[in-house]
């Protein structure tokens, strides 16, 4: 007997049939004799739908009332699935995030989970019941419904999950497991049995798409057991887990790419003390993350260029603000490009072996690939090129490195 927690993306509870598929899942869990907590996400399209609603009407909407409305597709699903267990005869009920109450801070729209009280669902397993819980939703310290963000409700799984002390956080999606890379590029791409968090985690935040960031950082801090795998296949999928339960660690577990990528450069800005703080600093005040930066040396001893990625979707906004503190900084141009891509290569083996990045570099040269900024972690290598060579980067890069499925 364990205690589980499982989690449903929103392709694995689209319509009733896979509500009922899902329920028939959790079934098996229960008559296997496992204490089951289930967390759902909305239906999947539907928090799409609602978030078009609220910006229709406004585009800088009260983020307390985008919270009312982009919560309600979970409450659907909780209730739905609850339905579809105590139809094939197992007793179950729904918690919305305020009857648990899963409590969270008061930022609206991504709002942090400060402390869940489950001993009421606890109590509730040990008269056979299952608790199917609406995800991505809490109650505020403002005494108002927040959400975690989006894809938030693979958060609530995890920390819920550590609250309970569970064996397991099995999240259910809608591929098998976690790839050595993306698998629409490369098909010869391979499922991993295991990868360690610290992994997953530079995996997620490079652009693989399988977790949200928050849940890894969540799992690994509290040392959560957490399997993805999927809903319509029985295999078993990829366990996300501690360092020392991998046997044999490769050199390189993953390739990850990202598109969401823009960059800037600052043509002949002072070289001179505060010049970094003058320009990275409003930028932070302003909420824009930088990513990677290159700071050229000075040719002449008095003047750089300075080079910097942000997310595609802040590149406006960075533009702007730079436009207006153009004087304070002191450049003399600014120019940017959208059309670049984040190819990251990571590996906890890379820590122990010396050789990693040259591969990398020998791989993209032999494809005739530019590298325009390098930026390296304990665990990871990420080098920018133009967005045009993102197939044929990840493709060389998971051969080089031995990748590929036999
Ligand atoms: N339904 C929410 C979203 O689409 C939360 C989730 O699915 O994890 O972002
Ligand atoms: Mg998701």
């Amino acid at each position: 007997m364990a205690r589980l927690v499982l989690k449903f993306g929103g392709t694995s509870v689209a319509d009733v049939p896979r509500i009922q598929n899902v329920a028939r899942l959790v079934k098996r869990e229960v008559d296997a004799g496992n204490e089951v907590a289930v967390v759902v996400s909305a239906m999947s399209g539907e928090t799409n739908k609602l978030v078009g609603w609220c910006r229709e009407i406004a585009i800088l909407h009260d983020a307390r009332e985008y919270d009312t409305v982009v919560a309600a597709g979970e409450q659907v699903t909780a209730g739905l699935l609850a339905l579809a267990l105590q139809e094939i005869g197992v007793n179950a009920r729904s918690w919305l995030g305020w009857q648990i109450p899963l409590a969270t801070d008061d930022t609206h729209a991504s709002a942090r989970i400060e402390h869940i009280d489950t001993r009421e669902i606890v109590a509730r397993f040990a008269q056979g019941q299952v608790a199917v819980i609406a995800g991505f939703q809490g109650l505020g310290s403002d005494r108002r419904i927040t959400t975690l963000g989006r894809g938030g409700s693979d958060t609530s799984a995890v920390a819920l999950a550590a609250a309970m002390k569970a064996e397991r956080c099995d999240i259910y999606t809608d591929v098998d497991g976690v790839y050595t890379t993306d698998p629409r590029i490369v098909d010869k791409a391979r499922k991993l049995d295991k990868i360690t968090y610290e992994e997953m985690l530079e995996m997620a935040s490079s652009g693989a798409k399988v977790l949200q960031i928050r849940s890894v950082e969540m799992a690994m801090k509290h040392r959560v057991r957490v399997q993805v795998l999927s809903s319509f296949t029985a295999a078993p999928g990829t366990l996300v887990v501690d360092e020392d339960e991998i046997v044999e660690q490769e050199l390189v577990s993953g390739i990850a790419y990202s598109r969401d990528e823009a960059k800037i450069t600052l043509v002949k800005v002072a070289d001179r003390p505060g010049v970094a703080a003058g320009l990275f600093g409003p930028l932070a005040d302003a909420n824009i993350n930088v990513d990677m930066i290159v700071q050229n040396v000075s040719e002449d001893g008095s003047s750089t260029d300075i080079t910097f990625t942000v997310a595609r979707a802040d590149l406006e906004r960075a533009q702007k603000l730079l436009e207006d503190k153009r004087d304070a900084i002191a450049y003399r141009e600014m120019r940017f490009d959208p059309k670049v891509a984040k190819i990251s290569v990571i590996g906890v083996g890379m820590r122990s072996h010396a050789g990693v990045a040259a591969r990398m570099f020998q791989a993209l040269s032999e494809k005739g690939i530019n590298i325009q900024v390098i930026s390296t972690s304990e665990i990871k290598i990420s080098v920018l090129i133009a967005a045009d060579y993102t197939e044929l980067a990840v493709r060389a890069l998971h051969t080089a490195y031995g990748l590929d499925a036999a």
